[in-house]
């Protein structure tokens, strides 16, 4: 493996293969209600102010009962089932499918039989269709710069009116703070997590003619995550 685009290719699979094993026993857990280490809860409350805020601002905007929406890397359907039980047409998506999987059986218990949320198991770069709202949260840290940049390409193509990101941003002290975490690599640690610099993000939702609405910082001890909204 020794060009770029072996390299992301290699990420991508790395990606799917750790969500349908150790990632998802980890990360069903973490997404969950049950016992978790302090860790686990810390990242726990943080991502669920991610999905509050995205909640929060759809929800300012008094209009979701006629939004469609896609929910691309939709984890275990933390966005995506409130999403579709506050009335908006949710078509959500993730590339592993025992993610999917779980994300199906809670929307069930959660919701009933229904077909919204929709799931499927996609990688996002192979979704279709358009929409008026994609939304796509704590994806993108899993992918080096120029694949992200890929995939906002992607998901820009889908989407109508507005577009949702969420990526760890890319700071001085955040990179120190992985730097040490490499050094000290735990069993949990089996994917790589990229950084991103929010200029360069900003940058490619611009050049695709999008601009940045609004803009938020959630931050808790060991999650943190950058959530940009952007129109257009
Ligand atoms: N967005 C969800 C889940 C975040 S965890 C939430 O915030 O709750 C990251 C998810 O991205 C995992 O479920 C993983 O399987 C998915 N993922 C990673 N790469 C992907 C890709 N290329 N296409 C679709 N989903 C992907």
């Amino acid at each position: 493996m020794n060009t770029v685009s072996d390299k992301t290719v290699d990420d991508k699979a790395v990606v799917q293969e750790y969500f349908n094993a150790t990632g998802f026993d980890r990360w069903r857990r973490i997404y969950g209600d049950g016992e978790v280490n302090k860790v686990q809860l810390d990242i726990r409350k943080g991502h669920q102010q991610t999905v509050d805020t995205v909640l929060a601002w759809l929800q300012a905007d008094g209009n979701l009962a006629n939004l469609t929406v896609c929910d691309a890397g939709c984890g275990v359907g933390s966005l995506s089932i409130p999403l579709a039980a506050a009335g908006a047409k949710v078509y959500a998506s993730d590339i592993s499918e025992k993610m999917v999987g779980e994300a199906q059986t809670r929307a069930t218990t959660e919701l009933g039989q229904s077909d919204n949320p929709t799931f499927a198991v996609q990688d996002l770069e192979a979704l279709s269709g358009n929409y008026h709202t994609v939304i796509c949260l704590d994806v993108l840290i899993h992918y080096p710069q120029d694949k992200a940049i890929a995939m906002i390409d992607h998901l820009s193509n889908l989407a109508d009116s507005r577009l949702i990101l969420s990526f760890a941003p890319k700071t001085f002290a955040y990179s120190l703070l992985k730097k040490i975490g490499d050094f000290f690599p735990g069993p949990s640690k089996a994917t790589r997590a990229y950084l991103h610099k929010e200029s360069n993000i900003v940058k490619g939702l611009e050049a695709r003619g999008w601009k940045v609405q609004r803009n938020a910082m959630t931050k808790t001890s060991f999650y943190f995550s950058r959530l940009l909204e952007a129109t257009r």
